[in-house]
């Protein structure tokens, strides 16, 4: 059965162990996904695997869970996310990709990729592979070459693979730490205009950036949390309808999460 593709605001990595609404929502549309919809495999491509040059995929019949940062308490380090990895997924991304594709043993689920699949899907029985972001493809500010390659992906939602991408529409750290305060001032409008941009289905409004656009340029400031995004419009299938939840929260870190595909999918969830 088709599987929408979910574009995840993820936030501090704090979100994945604590009681918060953006949490639940993750909860409540895991739980209606592991029901008569449940993928097959989950494709996700996290903000925290960056490579230059290749699109790497995690290759191991077991990826280990990546614990990639610092300065949180220990429960959060003793979090596992045990997903299989999935060899047919693997070698049909090899199919539709060719040489753009490298396999990979020397990475695994990171905390963009864990950090939200431990919410959605706690048993972690649902094989579970992880593409990088190949910043070679946005070299020069225009992602337009994230986009024609997530195009070539979307096929797989008729397969029953689950397409993730996890990040944030804004993430500038230098101003979170810094003047936290005026985040949202920054923040807030630029969300919605992406948003906006994701719902009329405006492509190069949301791969190409003018030189002279300030929001942009605060917003994206580094890019990697950002391009995730691309992957998930790119998997845009006809007849998507277009939904958005979590918009709202995450201190101005922009935790606004887009689903593609039945919007019914996300109804009750936090707006
Ligand atoms: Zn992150």
């Amino acid at each position: 059965m088709r599987q929408p593709a979910l574009f995840l605001g993820h936030g501090s990595p704090m979100t994945t162990i604590t009681e918060c609404p953006e949490r639940a929502s993750w909860q409540a549309l895991g739980r209606k996904l592991a029901g008569a919809l449940r993928p097959s495999a989950i494709l996700i491509v996290s903000a925290h695997w960056e490579t230059n040059g290749r699109v790497h995929v995690t290759a191991q019949a077991a990826p280990p869970t990546i614990h990639d940062f610092r300065g949180f308490p220990p429960e959060l380090f003793a979090v596992r996310y045990p997903a299989p990895g999935s060899a047919p997924l693997v070698a049909r991304l090899a199919e539709l990709l060719g040489d753009a594709l490298v396999a990979d043993d020397g990475w695994g689920f990171d905390h963009g990729s864990w950090g939200v699949m431990q919410p959605m899907f706690p048993d972690a029985d649902i094989p579970m592979v992880q593409l990088s972001l190949n910043r070679a493809l946005d070299a020069n500010g225009d992602g337009t070459a994230h986009l024609a390659l997530a195009r070539k992906l979307a096929v797989l939602r008729d397969e029953g693979v689950l397409i993730v991408g996890s990040g944030n529409i804004f993430h500038n750290l230098r101003l979170f730490f810094a003047h936290r305060e005026v985040l949202p001032q920054f923040s807030d409008p630029f969300v919605e205009r992406i948003l906006a941009a994701v719902a009329a289905g405006d492509d190069a409004a949301l791969t190409r950036f003018a030189p002279d656009d300030e929001a942009a340029a605060v917003a994206i400031n580094s890019g990697e949390h950002y391009w995730p995004l691309i992957y998930t419009v790119g998997a845009r299938l006809p007849g998507d309808g277009v939904a958005f939840f979590n918009r709202t929260g995450g201190d101005g870190l922009a935790m606004a999460c887009v689903l593609l595909g039945d919007p019914s999918l996300v109804e009750g969830l936090t707006a």
